[in-house]
C-alpha cells in the first residue's frame, strides 16, 4: 500500500479504507456502511480560509443583532409586550429552573457564540498565515460544541409560537427574527463549506504522514473520536492512556465503556419520559383558572384551532422523535448485547438517524419558555412553563448523550468476529 495515499478508518464501522482520489461528483462514502469519509470542497483550498472568514464574521453580527433585539412582540388588550432570547433565558433563572435555563441558553446562545468566536479566533490569523496560540485545543471545543447548537430548532420553535400566540393577541415579529433566519443560513453555509482536513492541515502539519510512516507490525491502528485520525499505538501501550498527535484526546479502540454508559442514559430516559408526558408542560392562568396543557394537548389544541401541518410537526418533533430514539438505542443495545448478525448496515444508518432527529425534540422546550416569557399579563393571563418541561428538557438531554456514548463499531466487531 503506498504511503503517500492516505488510509482512513470508518468511523461509523471501523473498516480501514485507502482514498487514491477525490471523485468530480459527490462526497466518498464508506464502501460498506455508506457514512461519509470525505467531503468534496467546492471552495479552493487557498480561498477557503478568506470564505469561511467572511462567513464567520458576518454570522457573529447577525448574532449580536438577534440577541439585542427582540424575537417577537405583542399587543394584547392594550398591553405591549416583548421578549428577547435573554429575556426567556432569566425567566427561566428567575423562576428557578436553572436546568432549563442553561439548556435553553447553550443551545440558543452559548453554543453558536462559542462555535463562531472559536472559528473567527482560529481563521483571523490564519488569514495572514499566523497560527494562533492553543488552536487546536481551540478547534477541538468548535467541533465538539457544534451538536450543541439548535438554532434551526429555535426558529422552528418561534413559527410554532407565533401561530400560537396569534389566537390570543397580535403578533408582531422582531428584527431579531429576520436576523435569526439569516443566521441560520450563514452557520449552515459555513458548515457545508469549512474543510476539516485543510483547517487540521494549518494548524498540525504534518501529522497525517507522521502517523502513517510511524506504522509497522509492531503497532495497532486507533480511530481518533475527535478529528478521525487514524493513529498508531504500540501494541505495549494499548491498555494504557494514549492521545491523538493531532488534537490531543485521548485515544480509545472504542468509545469507553460504551454499552454501560448508553444502557443507563436509555434507562434514566425511558423513567423520565413518562412525567415529560402527563405533567404539564405549560400553565395557563387568568381570570380566576388555572389550566395545565401536556404535550398532548398541546398538539390537540394546534389541531383543533385549524392549525392541522403545524400539529403534526409538533407531534413529531415531541412525540414520535423522542419515542423513536429510544425504540432504536434499545434496538442497537439489545442486537449489539446479543451478539446479533442481523442487517448490520441498516442498523448503522438507524444510528445516523438517531443521532440527526434528537435535536428536533427541542422544539416544544423552546415554544413553552417564549410564549412563558412573553405572556405575563398580571390580572389577566400568566402563562408558565410546567414541571414536565424540565423533565422533557431532560429526557432530551439524555437521549442525545445516550447516542454519544453507543460506538456503532460495536455492531460490525460482532460481523468480524464470526467472520473470522
Ligand atoms: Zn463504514
Ligand atoms: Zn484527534
Amino acid at each position: 500500500m503506498p504511503l503517500n495515499t492516505p488510509i482512513i478508518s470508518c468511523h461509523d464501522c471501523g473498516l480501514l479504507q485507502q482514498i487514491s482520489h477525490m471523485p468530480e461528483d459527490g462526497d466518498i462514502k464508506c464502501c460498506r456502511c455508506d457514512s461519509t469519509l470525505r467531503k468534496r470542497q467546492r471552495i479552493e483550498p487557498s480561498k477557503s480560509i478568506e470564505h469561511t472568514l467572511t462567513l464567520v464574521i458576518t454570522a457573529l453580527v447577525l448574532l449580536l443583532i438577534a440577541n439585542t433585539y427582540p424575537i417577537l412582540q405583542i399587543e394584547a388588550e392594550g398591553h405591549a409586550l416583548s421578549s428577547t432570547l435573554f429575556s426567556c433565558v432569566s425567566y427561566l433563572f428567575t423562576h428557578e429552573m436553572l436546568f432549563l435555563a442553561g439548556l435553553v441558553f447553550l443551545t440558543s446562545i452559548g453554543a453558536p457564540l462559542i462555535q463562531l468566536t472559536g472559528l473567527l479566533y482560529l481563521f483571523l490569523p490564519l488569514h495572514f498565515n499566523h497560527v494562533p496560540p492553543y488552536a487546536i485545543q481551540v478547534y477541538r471545543w468548535v467541533r465538539t460544541i457544534r451538536a450543541w447548537s439548535m438554532l434551526e430548532v429555535l426558529m422552528l420553535g418561534i413559527l410554532v409560537s407565533i401561530v400560537k400566540l396569534s389566537a390570543l393577541a397580535t403578533v408582531i415579529p422582531g428584527i431579531a427574527l429576520a436576523a435569526f433566519a439569516l443566521l441560520i443560513l450563514f452557520i449552515a453555509a459555513i458548515l457545508s463549506t469549512l474543510d476539516t482536513e485543510m483547517v487540521w492541515e494549518q494548524i498540525a502539519p504534518d501529522t497525517q504522514a507522521r502517523e502513517t510512516q510511524q506504522y509497522t507490525i509492531n503497532t495497532q491502528l486507533v480511530n481518533c473520536h475527535n478529528c478521525h485520525l487514524l493513529c498508531t499505538v504500540t501494541t505495549e501501550h494499548v491498555q494504557g492512556e494514549n492521545c491523538c498527535s493531532r488534537c490531543q484526546t485521548a485515544l480509545h479502540f472504542r468509545k469507553p465503556d460504551s454499552l454501560n454508559r448508553c444502557t443507563a442514559l436509555v434507562i434514566a430516559a425511558a423513567v423520565l419520559y413518562i412525567p415529560a408526558n402527563l405533567l404539564p408542560v405549560m400553565v395557563v392562568s387568568g381570570m380566576g383558572t388555572s389550566e395545565g396543557d401536556t404535550i398532548m394537548s398541546g398538539v390537540l389544541y394546534l389541531a383543533s384551532s385549524g392549525d392541522m401541518p403545524l400539529a403534526i410537526i409538533v407531534f413529531i418533533a415531541s412525540i414520535c422523535v423522542p419515542t423513536i430514539k429510544l425504540l432504536i438505542l434499545t434496538l442497537l443495545l439489545v442486537t449489539v448485547h446479543l451478539k446479533s448478525q442481523w442487517r448490520a448496515t441498516d442498523r448503522t444508518r438507524l444510528y445516523r438517524l438517531t443521532e440527526l432527529i434528537g435535536r428536533w425534540s427541542m422544539v416544544d422546550i423552546f415554544v413553552d419558555t417564549l410564549m412563558a416569557a412573553l405572556i405575563q399579563i398580571e390580572g389577566l393571563m400568566v402563562i408558565e412553563v410546567g414541571v414536565g418541561a424540565v423533565a422533557f428538557g431532560a429526557v432530551v438531554v439524555l437521549t442525545i448523550l445516550a447516542a454519544m456514548a453507543f460506538d456503532p463499531r460495536l455492531i460490525w466487531d460482532n460481523m468480524e468476529q464470526v467472520n473470522e
